[in-house]
């Protein structure tokens, strides 16, 4: 059987090279070999023996999902559509500033905990993404970009803000994140790879005690009868406690905050009013708020809150003393924003109220 080694975590390479009776330090360069050179191709692994590229090439192979669409948006913004096998294919996305350049992953095909503002709830759930599936979107779009990570790092953050809800699919991320982390690998600091999640708390509390990477977590409203509507994981895990989930995670974090993301939703959750129930509600938290104009989507049912709306909210948030930020739209055009990417998926939940009820159940 042929083994995909962008599958492996690290105590597998080593595991495997023991195996196939070959010394420690080989799983090290194997590993630089696919996850820093980007390659595919064991025939060009220099200082790895013929015998033994012959014998790789006989049970392993380096295989990320398949690329079947590839848009580059008037702004720079590149999307992705990864082919994840049984019609599902995933979205990623790389959105290229001036200092610094950030791939933005999808953990699930779909995502089951149908928010009503998002079109991958919308879209409902299939399965969760492998590990290869998750690092591979990275290996790809490092090896598409030109150049490997070790060069002029034309991806200098990570997050998981994809489809899916990565804590849902705990320990794949995990393994992947911790790929991303490495030096032997990406070698990308814990403040360069960031984790968005919509709150499901014991997730939150293992990811604190495994892998504590930035945590972005999305709040979108400051009352638990609001959230319930918008969030229905809510209903599970109310405000309270994941707050208290958000202050034990700085403890750990690689930052001392967390950032809440807010999507403004025009005349739902964007008032002056709805603005002080927020400072109020985040007062005990270390905190930075990012404030995310909804990106449209078709029958989303919803609008964006005017600039004036957002502005007026940012303003009542920084009176407050919170640190505010309102988050660059980028990509839309090609439906690359926050919110907008649907992949494709072969919707195994089918109607949105047996996803909730399984959701929070
Ligand atoms: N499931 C995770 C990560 C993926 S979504 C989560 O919910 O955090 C990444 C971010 O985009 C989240 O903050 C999400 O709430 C936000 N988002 C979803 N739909 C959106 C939309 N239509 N417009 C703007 N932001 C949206
Ligand atoms: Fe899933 Fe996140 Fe979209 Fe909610 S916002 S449906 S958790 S991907």
């Amino acid at each position: 059987m042929t083994v995909n080694l962008l599958e492996f975590e690290k105590h597998e390479f080593a595991q495997f090279c023991a195996e196939i009776g070959e010394k420690p330090f080989r799983a090290r360069q194997l590993m630089h070999w696919i996850h820093q050179s980007g390659t595919d191709d064991f025939d060009v692994m220099s200082d790895i023996s013929r015998p033994l590229r012959e014998r790789l090439k006989a049970t392993a192979e380096i295989r990320a999902p398949r690329v079947v669409r590839d848009t580059t948006a008037a702004d720079g913004t590149r999307k992705w559509l990864l082919e994840v096998g049984a019609g599902n294919a995933v979205d990623a996305v790389f959105i290229p500033e001036r200092y610094r350049g950030t791939l933005c992953i999808s953990s699930q095909a779909g995502c089951a905990l149908a928010c009503t503002f998002c079109s991958t709830g919308r879209q409902g759930f299939n399965r969760n993404l492998t590990v290869a599936e998750i690092i591979g979107q990275l290996w790809w779009a490092n090896r598409c970009l030109g150049r490997g990570i070790t060069a002029a790092r034309p991806i200098s953050n990570v997050v998981m803000m994809g489809m899916g809800e990565p804590l849902a699919n705990f320990d794949n991320v995990v393994a992947a994140m911790q790929l991303m982390l490495d030096d032997d690998a990406y070698g990308l600091s814990r403040r360069r790879v960031t984790l968005s999640t919509s709150g499901l708390v014991p997730a939150l509390d293992r990811l604190r005690d495994t892998c504590p990477v930035a945590l972005a977590v999305s709040l979108h409203a400051p009352t638990d009868a609001l959230r319930d509507e918008l969030v229905p994981i809510n209903r599970k895990y109310p405000l309270k406690e994941l707050l208290a989930a958000c202050v034990r995670y700085i403890e750990r974090a690689p930052r001392d905050f967390v950032t809440f993301e807010y999507v403004m939703l025009d005349g739902v959750n964007d008032t002056v009013a709805h603005a002080r129930q927020l400072a109020k509600l985040v007062r005990a938290v270390p905190c930075k708020i990012n404030l995310i104009p909804f990106n449209p989507f078709p029958d989303s049912g919803y609008r964006r809150s005017s600039a004036d709306a957002i502005a007026r909210f940012r303003d009542v948030l920084a009176q407050s003393e919170l640190t505010v930020t309102v988050r660059k739209t980028r990509g839309d055009d090609i439906d690359a924003a926050c919110g907008q990417l649907t992949g494709q998926v072969q919707d195994k939940t089918r109607r949105r109220e047996q996803r909730v009820a399984a959701a929070i159940s």
